[in-house]
């Protein structure tokens, strides 16, 4: 049984094909599937690698950066050549190189409460690859209030956190574990504090895992699991997260109806 896969495909994706768990159905759904993955930077290059190899078929990119040459450090899918170039750029011909079964889309501009609707729109999951609180909210609530599966990830110094949202029934959000972001400066970003280069990598690898069981439906996820991770102690802990009554935006009584009556800046404050 092939399901539609060509010779080329039966042969690349051969390792999933032999798997009970996978199979050329679960091939075919992986090619089927769209993902949007926001931001290309230190957690966005390990997971635009995998699921471009697992062979997700359709995968749309936001980032409004430019290639640092301080982010070659930790963001594999840039090479010296590509400082200055924009982001989008060097990671979308990263996966058009590594396989032509992956429709890249590149979106060059910051997700904002204008646009994200537009951008999650249509896609199976959405990966959270951002390095900051005002699009961590964003990406939280449109999806929250959208129902579409959120990958989470974030890193800082030698600490790295990763969870889904699967938006179920008994699914908690973001919101339901932090209502609103700390105060300005209480949680620096990776310009400030620093952060160990292969850090993001097993962040954005656990971000490609859960996404692609995500598209297989197989396995358990992190939904309802805050998988926390100390790259020094090599030490990983899975703590319970509960969906809150409280929850502003998946609550008993939210107050968020839409990302428009919210105001996306340091704190990401729910209305009154
Ligand atoms: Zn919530």
């Amino acid at each position: 049984m092939s399901l539609g896969l060509d010779q080329t495909q039966l042969d690349r994706y051969s390792r999933h094909i032999i798997l009970d768990d996978v199979g050329p159905e679960g091939q075919a759904q992986l090619l089927d599937a769209s993902v949007l993955v926001v931001g290309a930077g230190g957690l966005g290059s390990p997971i635009l690698q995998y699921l471009a190899a697992a062979g997700v078929g359709e995968i749309h990119v936001v980032d409004d950066d430019v290639v640092e040459r301080s982010n070659l450090q930790r963001q594999t899918v840039h090479a010296d050549a590509d400082v200055g170039r924009p982001k989008v750029d060097s990671a979308a011909e990263f996966v058009a190189e590594l396989s032509p079964d992956v429709t890249v889309e590149t979106y060059e501009q910051r997700a904002t409460a204008e646009n994200i609707e537009g951008l999650i729109e249509g896609h199976d999951v959405v990966v959270d690859a951002t390095d900051n609180f005002a699009s961590r909210y964003l990406i939280n609530d449109a999806c929250a209030l959208a129902g579409i599966p959120v990958s989470h990830g974030a890193v800082y110094r030698f600490e790295g956190q990763v969870t889904t949202f699967e938006q179920g029934e008994d699914s908690p959000c973001y919101r339901c574990l932090f209502p609103e972001a700390p105060p300005d400066g209480a949680a620096p970003d990776c310009a400030t504090a620093g952060v160990l280069g292969v850090l993001p990598g097993t962040i954005g690898c656990f971000q490609a895992t859960e996404t692609i069981k995500l598209v297989l439906g197989h396995g358990e996820s992190l939904d309802g699991r805050l998988l926390c991770y100390d790259a020094a102690e090599m030490d990983i802990e899975r703590v319970p997260i509960r969906p809150s009554p409280d929850c502003p935006v998946c609550g008993e009584t939210p107050r968020i109806d839409s990302v428009r009556d919210v105001r996306y800046d340091e704190r990401c404050a729910v209305p009154e």
